[in-house]
């Protein structure tokens, strides 16, 4: 598999911020959000190929809970099944940290499905009009939503993303506000602590929840940690 980086740190994002996991980042991703946190795997895809069992002895080694298997878009990981498979074997609670455009059938507790608003749009002609076209997939988002535990996370920029917010949600009547998490659009300490609390007051407003970055307030946007 095309793997970034795998790592033990702690989960920075959504239900379950704060709990020691393992991070499987595979490289590779079908958009190119202009505000990428990862560009080492989606602008410009770094990694080495691992073989799965190369990942299962560091799977077995990690003392963490969770695994977190991220990306870029893990979805597009061929070896995806296996390795989540390894992963159940090892008892992780397994997360799989997605945009929601692919669907795949995998092992997973969580599907954290971060849907990607008018907001992220590169301005990359190459890229413009592909990932416009490419990262609204409604019927993927119905499948997910009807196979998995979800959780739907937006990445808000400014105000009228909740707007965008609220019409997306209302496409998709079963999933409960207390499953939508709003989180900043940052990628520094100081952009997060800008945006933290009128994101967190919109959040409560609407009902949804608030999501900080911890990983960012800790770290900024450093690898691997
Ligand atoms: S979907 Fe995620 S990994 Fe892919 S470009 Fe957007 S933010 Fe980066």
């Amino acid at each position: 598999m095309f793997i970034s980086e795998i790592y033990d740190s702690f989960q920075g994002e959504g239900p379950w911020a704060g709990t020691a996991s393992l991070f499987v980042r595979t490289s590779g991703c079908n958009l190119r959000c202009w505000f990428c946190d990862t560009p080492y795997t989606s602008w410009d895809p770094q990694g080495d190929q691992q073989s799965l069992d190369q990942l299962a002895e560091q799977i077995a080694e990690s003392k963490s809970p969770h695994a977190v298997i991220t990306g870029g878009e893990p979805m597009l990981a061929p070896q995806l099944t296996e390795l989540t498979d390894i992963c159940r074997c090892e008892d992780k609670f397994i997360t799989i940290e997605t945009a929601g455009t692919v669907d795949r059938a995998v092992e997973c507790d969580l599907m954290a499905i971060s849907p990607k608003l008018g907001n992220s749009t590169p301005d990359d002609e190459k890229w413009a009009a592909r990932h416009e076209q490419t990262r609204h997939q409604p019927a993927v988002i119905e499948s997910l939503l009807r196979r998995y535990q979800c959780i739907l996370k937006f990445v808000i920029d400014t105000q009228n993303d909740i707007f965008e917010v609220r019409d997306y949600i209302g496409a998709f009547p079963d999933v409960s506000a207390s499953d939508v998490w709003l989180m900043p659009q940052a990628r520094t300490a100081e952009e997060l602590a800008q945006k933290t609390e009128w994101v967190k007051m919109a959040a409560s407003s609407h009902g949804f929840q608030f999501s900080s970055r911890l990983h960012i307030a800790q770290f900024g946007n450093m690898r691997g940690v």
